[in-house]
C-alpha cells in the first residue's frame, strides 16, 4: 500500500476538516463496541457520494484498504481498521432526503442515526419498524451492513425486509443503484438483497430507500416473573401455539434482571428467575385486550410463575422497554470483560437452548448473562470474565465454543443479528460448510477483485 501518495493526492478531493491524521483523532474512531482497538492511518469523513468514490478510486489505486464505519456500536468489529489504511466514517452524510408518505417510502443516506430517523417518521404517523436497542447510536448504514434485528423483529422482520433499493460505491469507485422503489421487483439476481448483511464487505452503502409502514396505534405490554427459565422459553412457544403473534417477546435471566436493576434503579423482582416481556401491537384495543387475556391465561397454567400482569399504561410499557434497551450497557458497566454469543435456534428449540446453558459447567470467577429476543429464537449469551486472567479467558472461549456447538446441534445460526465480522469468524466451519464458504470468496472477489474493502472480516 501506498499511503503517502494516497495522502498526497486525497486532499484533491476532500478538505482538510474532513481528513483526520492526528493521533487522538484516529483513536477515536479506532474502536467499537468489542472494545478492541485498532488504529488506521487516516480517517476521512466524506460528505456526498462523489467524495466516497473519489476516496475508492484512489485507494484502489495506491492499495490501500478501506473500512466502512458508522456509528461504531457493531458487536462483531465490522467497522475495524484490522489493516490499517483509511477508516471512512459515513456519520457526515446524514440527510433524511424524502419521506413520501404517499407510497409509504424514505430515502435517506447512511449516517442518519436510526432514533433521528424513528423521530422524524413520527411526525408522518408513519412506522419504520426496525429499530435496534442502540438506536441512540447505531446508523442506517450499520443496520443495513449488518441486516439488523431488534425486539420487534418477530412480528415486523428484520432490517432486509424493509430495503427497496441502493445506492453503493464499489471497491474501485464505480457507483451503481441497486433495486426499485416499488413494492415488487424480481428483475435479475437480488443484489440489495446481497449487499445487505454483507458487513461493509461488498461495497460502501451511501443512499438507501426503505418501505414503510402505518403507524400501529395501539399497543399493550404483558410483565411476566418467573422463577425458572426453561419455563420461560416454553411460554414463549406456548404464545405462538395459541395463535398469537406479539410484536415483541424479550427474555431476561436473573443475572440480566439483578444487573439491570442495580444499573438503573429500577424496581424489578430481584428473586425471579426469568422476565418475559410480551408486546402486542395493532389498531383494535379490544381485539388486543382479548389477545392479552389469552396470554394471561396460558401464563396462569405454567408452573414457577410468580407475576403476570398488563402494564398500567404506556408510561409503564416505556419503562420496562427501556430496561431491556439497558441489559447490555448495564452488563458492560459491570467493568467485566464479555463475550457474546448472538445464537438463534428455531423457536421451538428454545427451552432446549435454555436448558443447554443451565448445563454448562464453569468456575465461580465466571458468570453468564443469556437475554435477548426469546420470540425470534435469538439469544445473547454474555460470557462475563476477565480477559487479563488467562484462566479465565481461556474457561471463557471454551464456554462460547460449547453454546456455538449446542446450537449448530439445534439447526441454528452462529448470529441472529450481529455478524460475523472479526470476532466470529474462526467459527464460521462450524456452520458453513467449505463449498459455501468458497462460493461466498467468489461473491467477494467478483466486488472487490483486490481485496481492499473491508479486509479481514468474515473469512
Ligand atoms: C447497547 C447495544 C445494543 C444493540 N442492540 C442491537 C439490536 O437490538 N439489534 C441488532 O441487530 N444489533 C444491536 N446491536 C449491535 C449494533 O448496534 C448493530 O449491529 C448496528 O446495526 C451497527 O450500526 P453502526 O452504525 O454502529 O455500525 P458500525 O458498528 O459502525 O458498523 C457495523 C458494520 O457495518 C459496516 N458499515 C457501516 N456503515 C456502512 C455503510 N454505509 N456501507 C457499508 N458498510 C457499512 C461496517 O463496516 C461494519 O462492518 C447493539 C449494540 C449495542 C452496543
Amino acid at each position: 500500500m501506498d499511503v503517502e501518495t494516497f495522502l498526497a493526492e486525497l486532499k484533491d478531493h476532500l478538505t482538510a476538516h474532513q481528513i483526520i491524521l492526528d493521533r487522538e483523532g484516529l483513536s477515536h474512531f479506532s474502536y467499537d463496541a468489542t472494545e478492541q482497538r485498532f488504529m488506521p492511518h487516516v480517517v476521512v469523513l466524506p460528505e456526498n457520494t462523489q467524495q466516497v468514490s473519489a476516496v475508492m478510486r484512489l485507494a484502489y489505486k495506491y492499495d490501500v484498504p478501506v473500512t466502512p464505519q458508522g456509528g461504531r456500536t457493531g458487536l462483531s468489529g465490522g467497522a475495524l481498521p484490522v489493516h490499517g489504511g483509511v477508516l471512512l466514517s459515513l456519520l457526515r452524510m446524514n440527510a433524511i432526503i424524502e419521506v413520501d408518505e404517499k407510497n409509504m417510502q424514505v430515502t435517506l443516506e447512511p449516517g442518519v442515526i436510526s432514533s433521528d430517523l424513528q423521530q422524524e417518521l413520527k411526525k408522518h404517523h408513519l412506522f419504520f419498524p426496525p429499530d435496534p436497542s442502540s438506536t441512540v447510536e447505531s446508523t442506517i448504514g450499520g443496520n443495513v451492513a449488518e441486516n439488523a434485528g431488534y425486539t420487534r423483529a418477530v412480528k415486523y422482520g428484520v432490517t432486509r425486509d424493509y430495503v427497496l433499493a441502493l445506492e453503493a460505491v464499489l471497491p474501485d469507485g464505480e457507483i451503481i443503484s441497486l433495486g426499485r422503489n416499488t413494492v415488487k421487483n424480481v428483475a435479475g439476481y437480488d443484489m440489495v438483497s446481497l449487499l445487505v448483511g454483507s458487513e461493509g464487505t461488498l461495497a460502501i452503502i451511501t443512499k438507501i430507500c426503505f418501505k414503510l409502514l402505518p403507524l400501529p396505534l395501539k399497543r399493550i405490554t404483558l410483565i411476566i416473573y418467573l422463577n425458572d427459565l426453561v419455563k420461560a422459553a416454553d411460554l414463549v412457544v406456548s404464545i405462538f401455539k395459541a395463535g398469537i403473534i406479539p410484536s415483541a417477546i424479550e427474555l431476561m435471566d436473573n443475572i440480566s434482571i439483578n444487573t439491570t436493576a442495580d444499573h438503573l434503579g429500577a424496581p424489578l423482582r430481584r428473586e425471579a428467575e426469568a422476565l418475559v416481556l410480551v408486546e402486542i401491537d395493532g389498531h383494535h384495543e379490544g381485539a388486543l385486550r382479548e389477545e392479552a387475556n389469552e396470554i394471561l391465561a396460558l401464563c396462569k397454567g405454567i408452573e414457577g410463575l410468580l407475576e403476570a400482569k398488563i402494564a398500567l399504561d404506556d408510561t409503564e410499557s416505556d419503562r420496562y422497554w427501556l430496561i431491556r434497551r439497558e441489559t447490555l450497557p448495564s452488563l458492560k458497566a459491570l467493568g467485566k470483560d464479555h463475550l457474546e454469543a448472538d445464537v438463534v435456534v428455531p423457536r421451538y428449540q428454545l427451552p432446549f437452548l435454555v436448558k443447554a446453558i443451565r448445563a454448562l459447567k464453569y468456575s465461580p470467577a465466571i458468570k453468564i448473562a443469556t437475554f435477548g429476543h426469546a420470540g425470534d429464537g435469538n439469544l445473547h449469551v454474555t460470557i462475563l470474565h476477565r480477559r487479563r486472567n488467562f484462566a479465565e479467558l481461556s474457561e471463557a472461549y471454551t464456554i462460547l465454543e460449547e453454546v456455538y456447538k449446542k446450537t449448530m446441534e439445534m439447526c441454528g445460526s452462529l448470529t441472529g443479528e450481529h455478524g460475523i465480522g472479526i470476532t466470529v469468524k474462526d467459527y464460521l466451519p462450524l456452520q458453513m460448510s467449505e463449498s459455501e464458504i468458497a462460493l461466498m470468496r467468489r461473491i467477494k472477489a467478483a466486488f472487490d477483485p483486490k481485496g481492499l474493502l473491508n479486509p479481514g472480516k468474515i473469512f
